[in-house]
């Protein structure tokens, strides 16, 4: 009789943790093109049209058929931008899909998950359980300003103006360098002149993205300001620090040191403070492929950027987000993205990579108490994997409509390096990429992909017991 009471006071407690427990909010991030939109496009999808059909094997609460429904609800934050999915599907549906237009800002969408517990509760108990699921969107490149927070103006100056003297970006740098070792900073501000540099600024470090492949840039809110686009708040840059000795209250120097001050408390840590806190789990997406193709220059500012953005999820006693507020991550899961640009013998190899490159914080993060991850996958397969003849063999071979003319391409890309390659990879280039388009969108069918169910799992499974 003991044992009974026992059995159903051990119930009880679990239903009410249940009841409580009913809350899960999911942060996606990533570099620019890393893959943001198409995921969080696929991981709604697969919830709202997968969860009964065969696609998400891996899907624990599908395969046990306990998900009973999905919907979207309004969500939480009226103030946030709301993830646009509908246009994302729209994008992808018809005769001539298109991929949907990139992440520019934070945005959110929420999802209610009706579900049966797992076994081990009485029938009378196993009531349905509701579990609120919110998703934000925001650009990795936001996550890159953390280390401005314990810079001064004249410290961030001296680290980026150093950078900016160097190879690869100081040729296209050299003319604004010029400009602006030129101005004396002791002389009253010129608004103008602040704005016109800043833009000049602006323009360089998107130049750096785009022509160099480069990630470490700074600050991000430069290359995506979301709703700040213009803001004078976004109006500064880095100065030569040699000789600024005498600074006046209106001075240049003085008036560039209060912008970036004004950066840092009202951007960079509000963003922190009012979004970042809320996060339970994190996913940060990669995209490696590109900097493979792109060359050492690109491949090795990737590890920079991926290793100062997963700083943000390193909060040991001393770091300063555990000083500025409580974190409270518990799961993070790190992504290659796209993995349908290679054959499936390649993922493995893409995982090593990925692995490879964030393995130092990974294993700090993971001693601070969280469990971290890291997978290859394809938020939606624009390609089929098979074989081709090649030379009288069969050798693994991938096939899609390529994003240049649509023309259908049967090819095998390459080798993808299982760890940070060496020179001499880079001297071979074994690697070539091509980009494909998405695949229609059928009708009641979830967009194909792989391994977003290990995905779902991975953040969601234990939610949903
Ligand atoms: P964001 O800037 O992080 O939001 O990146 P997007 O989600 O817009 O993705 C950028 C581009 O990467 C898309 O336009 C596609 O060309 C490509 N892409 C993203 N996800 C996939 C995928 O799963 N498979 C393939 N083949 N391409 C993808």
């Amino acid at each position: 009789m003991a044992g009974y009471w026992q059995q159903i006071q051990q119930q009880g407690q679990q239903l009410l943790k249940r009841t409580f427990d009913r809350h899960l909010r999911l942060a996606v991030t990533g570099l620019s093109r890393s893959g943001k939109t198409a995921f969080i496009t696929s991981l709604v999808n697969q919830l709202l049209e997968g969860s009964h059909s065969q696609q998400l094997p891996f899907f624990e609460v599908t395969q046990d058929d306990r998900l009973l429904g999905v919907r979207r609800v309004q969500q939480p934050h009226p103030e946030v931008a709301s993830f646009r999915y509908d246009l994302a599907l729209q994008s992808l549906s018809g005769d001539l899909p298109e991929w949907p237009e990139p992440t520019k800002g934070l945005s959110e969408i929420r999802l209610a998950l009706r579900f049966l517990p797992a076994t081990g509760l009485s029938s009378w108990l196993a009531e349905p359980v509701t579990l609120l699921l919110d998703i934000v969107d925001y650009p990795g490149e936001w996550l890159l300003d953390l280390p401005m927070l314990e810079q001064s103006f004249l410290s961030w100056s001296e680290q980026q103006w150093a950078l900016l003297n160097q190879a690869p970006r100081v040729e296209l740098a050299s003319d604004w360098l010029s400009r602006v070792a030129a101005l004396d900073f002791t002389e009253v501000a010129d608004d103008q002149l602040v704005r016109e540099l800043a833009e000049q600024y602006t323009t360089l470090i998107q130049r750096f993205r785009v022509e160099l492949g480069l990630h470490f840039l700074q600050p991000g809110r430069f290359l995506l300001p979301g709703e700040m686009k213009g803001a004078p708040i976004l109006n500064f840059f880095p100065i030569p620090v040699a000789s600024q000795d005498k600074k006046t209250n209106d001075s240049l120097l003085a008036e560039l040191t209060r912008r970036y001050e004004s950066y840092c408390e009202q951007v960079v840590k509000r963003f922190y403070k009012e979004h970042f806190a809320q996060v339970d789990r994190q996913i940060v997406l990669a995209d490696c492929l590109q900097p493979l193709n792109a060359g050492p220059g690109s491949f090795n500012d990737l590890q920079l950027a991926l290793e100062q953005i997963a700083e943000s999820f390193s909060y040991g006693k001393s770091n300063f987000l555990t000083r500025l507020f409580s974190p409270k991550i518990d799961r993070l899961l790190f992504v290659a993205t796209k993995a349908d640009h290679v054959t499936p013998d390649q993922h493995g190899h893409l995982v090593s990579l990925l692995t490879e490159l964030v393995q130092g914080i990974k294993r700090h993060v993971r001693f601070d108490g969280i469990t971290v991850e890291s997978m290859a996958l394809a938020s939606i397969r624009a390609t089929q994997a098979g074989f081709c003849d090649y030379q009288g063999k069969q050798v693994p071979a991938i096939e899609g409509h390529q994003l240049t003319d649509r023309s259908l391409l049967t090819l095998f890309p390459g080798d993808v390096p299982n760890s940070p390659p060496k020179a001499d990879y880079w001297q071979k280039k074994p690697f070539q990429f091509v980009e494909f388009f998405p695949p229609a969108k059928q009708l009641n069918q979830p967009l194909p992909h792989i391994r977003m169910d290990q995905a779902l799992d991975f953040l969601l499974g234990d939610k949903l017991q």
